[in-house]
């Protein structure tokens, strides 16, 4: 999934890998059992030659290269899942490699590891399930050009004009506001929405903070700035890097806000987000500092905790937005 994928592997992409990972880690054991070390050096190369026939183009594999390995499945499939990726970045088309690079960005496919759960409103109905993965796999969603039903704009047949649709920034945006902060209170960080009196003078009606957070990691509290940003936005640029847009993005929060903030007495961070899911880096600390409060109360590990609870902000997020692709095409 962190190479871009629905975590779904091709049968043909990860048969061989298995056979041969299950071969090679049992190596030892069957010279063991069967007493008979040649043969089973033998067995391997003649799978391993199989795997090279297989997958021409990836590398060749050899036996030397994986005596005493323990994890040979997963490093074959990583292997072949990476030359995959490698292709698709080659692509003619900029808009789809755009689509490539956004979902390889850090946590963009973390609301597919969710675990559905009504209590805590961890479900998507089919529809707008099926609309959010169309629109991570780059699909048409529309048989041609339509007006987009929240900003009577042209909504383009891959849905991407969510990423720039005035008409649903802000719902997209409070979702993942929203859940910040709630996930922030059960971790007992007392935050705050949309705190008013943070800056001074002549800008003390701005809110820099759509989230405060008091007393964090040392200051006397962090500012959190949610942004959504659209992953095809600066496409010459996107289509060849990760995470530019989400970059560019924050550097313009910071650069609005930051020093004003800094000099109230305050700490400032934007909380990036890019319509394909990845986060931008500066979400990684406010997510640990969360993640650590998640784990006291819960006893499992701060890295685990860290983690649901990114899957949990991307789930909201991609759920809304498959809620208006859905309701774009009128899905019933
Ligand atoms: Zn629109």
């Amino acid at each position: 999934m962190s190479l871009g994928g629905l975590g779904i592997p091709r049968a043909q992409d990860i048969a061989w890998s298995a056979f041969t990972g299950s071969v090679v880690d049992t190596m030892e054991l069957q010279k063991m059992i069967l007493k008979e070390e040649d043969r089973s050096v033998e067995m391997v190369e003649r799978v391993m030659n199989g795997w090279n026939t297989a997958h021409k183009g990836v590398g060749t594999i050899s036996v030397e290269q994986f005596v005493g390995a323990e994890k040979t499945q997963r490093d074959l499939t990583y292997r072949v899942h990476e030359y995959n990726l490698e292709r698709l970045k080659k692509n003619e088309e900029a808009s789809f490699r755009a689509t490539v690079l956004g979902c390889t960005m850090n946590g963009s496919g973390a609301w597919l590891k969710v675990v559905p759960d009504r209590h805590r409103n961890l479900t998507m109905d089919p529809q707008s399930y099926a609309r959010a993965l169309q629109f991570r796999l780059g699909m048409d969603l529309y048989e041609e050009e339509t007006k987009c039903g929240f900003c009577a704009k042209m909504m383009d047949r891959r849905g991407q004009h969510a990423g720039i649709c005035t008409g649903v920034h802000y719902a997209l945006h409070n979702a993942v506001r929203n859940e910040l902060c709630s996930e922030g209170r059960r971790a007992g960080r007392q935050p705050e929405l949309e705190k008013a009196g943070i800056l001074d003078g002549a800008r003390q009606n701005e809110r820099p903070a759509d989230v405060f957070f008091p007393l964090y990691r040392g200051s006397r509290g962090l500012c959190v700035d949610v942004t959504i940003i659209n992953s095809y936005g600066d496409l010459t640029h996107s289509a060849e890097s990760v995470g530019v847009n989400a970059q560019k993005a924050a550097e313009a929060k910071r650069l609005n806000y930051e020093k004003a903030v800094v000099e109230a007495g305050w700490k400032f961070s934007p909380f990036p987000m890019e319509t394909l899911g990845g986060f931008g880096e500066e979400c990684d600390e406010i997510l640990r500092s969360i993640g650590e409060g998640l784990a006291r109360f819960s006893g499992i590990s701060t890295s685990k905790a860290t983690k649901r609870l990114q899957e949990r902000i991307s789930f909201r997020y991609q759920k809304f937005l498959g809620i208006i692709l859905s309701t774009n095409l009128g899905d019933t």
